[in-house]
């Protein structure tokens, strides 16, 4: 029966799921649903496209999906439409995104096969220290900590921009910046979504009391509305200067004093200076990749979580090797999930400032042993130890407890052009809104909260403990999966802070071992096992039959809404593109004919 269930959601029309928008998973979401896509714009966007496009895009807003094809259209590459897009969402979702923000890029280039990875993570100032979040013995408080000045890194996306379009960008780079500059020069409507944020945050943020994003977001003192016209003639001339000068005119001269300026201020000043914001470097590592069945997933290598994915699907496949029901292959789900969560909760951290075994974590014989060891349902997973199982020597000193706690701002975009290079892009201010600190027309991001704020008392430092210059660990995994030719199969990736890896992996399985079609996948109820808990997403099915089946298995099941994906993923089938955008946020799919 539950087989049949599962082969129905194949075929759901829209509207399914049901009930799972929400506007603030920090305040545990409740009912403040938001209908999307924004019901105001014209263009005839849908959140699935059919397989017949030439080139595509799908992103969380619109109008960025439809910069992004404005520039595939041109002629202009997948980095070109990816750049293009996201300087629209960094005007019009700006709760996600933004100039002041970071993200991790991974670009495939179908001439060469390769698939490169664009670190634009921020960094922590030089004077970060490891304890600046405590307060004698005590944490500061999340809310504190978000709003200060202490969370600000530097931003990287725009350096980010740089490094990938100069090597895999065609346009023009000023012409990248077209459609965001008009766009804030004339006015964009206010999404429901956006809109929607403001009254909460005006609770329990400093958004309605800092100077620049007050006047921006509450202007005469009430927040915007759905369907308001909003120009940003900040954010257009910031953008003239970046596009005519490049990256200078933004980490340094005016806009960087703005961003310096705004970090530290009170309360709670940061230590960011123009120093730092001078000294920041976008870094081009190597993708992590590996097998899964006869494709290959590739995904951001740390200081991102993307191996995960390749975790996962190593371990699910194990573990789901004689399951005959979706029911047995969710348990095999949850499991997988709960070993890679511990092992990245463990290993994972800035990988120019301490080892991290990447290719223990993932080399099958230790994922084989891993998956293996009996494992009770009710039991806390606890991290293994690839070197013992691998006879290698030991990998570290060993780290403390992982206490970090990421919260949710952030947009994925995916694209794929003509020539079938692919990118999958993740970028993010972290929470929503950032630090709520505003600098030249956008805001300032508070990356440095995903570092594991708490100093232990033991003084066991955990590996993504605060310090210099460090890039805090993240959670965002864009992925990019190749079939057996080495061509693009998949471009998909998600926000939702610590459940990304898990928001990410659901999409993948469910399409390439659940039988879905893409929409599906990405529709079905999000399922989260990080520690002892496994969160199901509240959905009208199948998440009620999930939820009592795992309980019944003994699982500590909670049934969740908010589980606040945006899934923005292609598949490619027969040489054509089919696109879907995430049906909880109000994205679109853009194609090119
Ligand atoms: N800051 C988080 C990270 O980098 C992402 C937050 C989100 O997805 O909303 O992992």
């Amino acid at each position: 029966m539950f087989e049949n269930m599962f082969r129905d959601l194949s075929v759901r029309g829209p509207g399914f799921p049901a009930r799972l928008l929400c506007l603030l998973m920090l305040a545990g979401c409740g009912d403040r649903g938001v209908p999307a896509p924004a019901a105001e714009r014209p263009a005839a966007a849908s959140t699935a496209a059919p397989l017949s496009a030439r080139a595509l895009v799908t992103a969380a807003n619109p109008y960025a999906s439809e910069a992004g094809a404005m520039m595939l259209a041109r002629g202009g590459t997948a980095v070109d439409a990816a750049i293009a897009a996201h300087l629209v969402l960094g005007l019009v979702e700006p709760q996600s995104s933004g100039l002041g923000g970071g993200g991790f890029m991974l670009v495939h280039d179908a001439a060469s096969g390769s698939v490169d990875f664009f670190d634009g993570r921020e960094v922590a100032p030089a004077g970060a220290r490891v304890d600046m979040f405590m307060r004698g013995d005590e944490v500061m408080r999340y809310v504190e900590a978000w709003q200060s000045g202490l969370s600000v890194g530097v931003p990287g996306v725009v350096a980010l921009y740089k490094l990938a379009h100069d090597q895999y960008g065609k346009l023009p780079w000023a012409s990248l910046f077209e459609p965001a500059i008009d766009l804030a020069a004339n006015g964009f409507v206010v999404s429901e979504r956006l809109a929607g944020y403001l009254p909460r945050m005006a609770e329990i943020t400093r958004l309605d009391e800092n100077v620049g994003a007050r006047e921006y977001f509450y202007p005469d003192g009430a927040p915007l509305k759905a369907g308001d016209l909003r120009l940003n003639e900040a954010y257009a001339k910031t953008l003239r200067r970046v596009a005519a000068e490049g990256p200078a005119a933004f980490y340094e001269g005016d806009v960087a004093e703005a961003i310096v300026m705004a970090a530290t201020a009170e309360p709670n000043p940061g230590s960011l200076t123009l120093e730092d914001m001078a000294a920041y470097r976008a870094v081009k590592r190597e993708s992590v990749c590996g097998s899964f069945r006869e494709l290959t997933i590739c995904s951001a290598s740390p200081p991102s979580s993307g191996a995960m994915q390749i975790m996962m699907a190593t371990m699910y496949d194990i573990l789901s090797a004689d399951a005959a029901t979706l029911e047995e292959k969710i348990v095999a789900f949850v499991d997988a999930q709960r070993l890679a969560y511990a092992d990245r909760d463990h290993y994972f951290g800035d990988p120019d400032r301490i080892d991290i075994p990447v290719e223990a974590l993932l080399d099958p014989r230790y994922l084989a042993s891993r998956a293996a060891a009996p494992f009770a349902p009710d039991a806390v997973p606890v991290h293994g130890d690839p070197a013992a199982v691998l006879g290698k020597p030991p990998i570290s000193a060993g780290w403390g407890v992982d206490t970090t706690n990421e919260s949710v701002g952030t947009t994925h975009l995916s694209v794929i052009d003509a020539a079938g290079n692919a990118v999958s892009f993740t970028a993010t201010v972290e929470a929503a809104f950032g630090s709520s600190r505003w600098a030249a027309g956008f805001l300032l991001n508070n990356e440095l909260t995903d570092f594991a704020r708490r100093v232990p008392d033991d003084g066991m430092l955990p590996a993504n403990a605060v310090a210099p210059g460090a890039r805090p660990r993240s959670s965002m995994s864009p992925t990019i999966i190749l079939d057996g030719e080495g061509d693009v199969l998949m471009v998909t990736g998600s926000p939702g802070g610590n459940s990304i890896p898990a928001y990410t992996q659901k999409s993948i399985l469910a399409m390439l071992d659940w039988d879905l079609e893409l929409q599906a996948a990405l529709d079905f109820p999000n399922i989260i096992a990080r520690g002892r808990r496994v969160r199901v997403e509240i959905s009208d099915e199948p998440g009620p039959v999930l939820a009592e089946m795992l309980t019944g298995k003994g699982y500590d099941v909670q049934e969740r809404e908010g589980e606040n994906s945006g899934l923005h993923a292609i598949l490619v089938r027969d040489g054509k593109l089919l696109g879907a955008a995430d049906k909880r946020r109000e994205g679109t799919v853009e194609t090119v004919p």
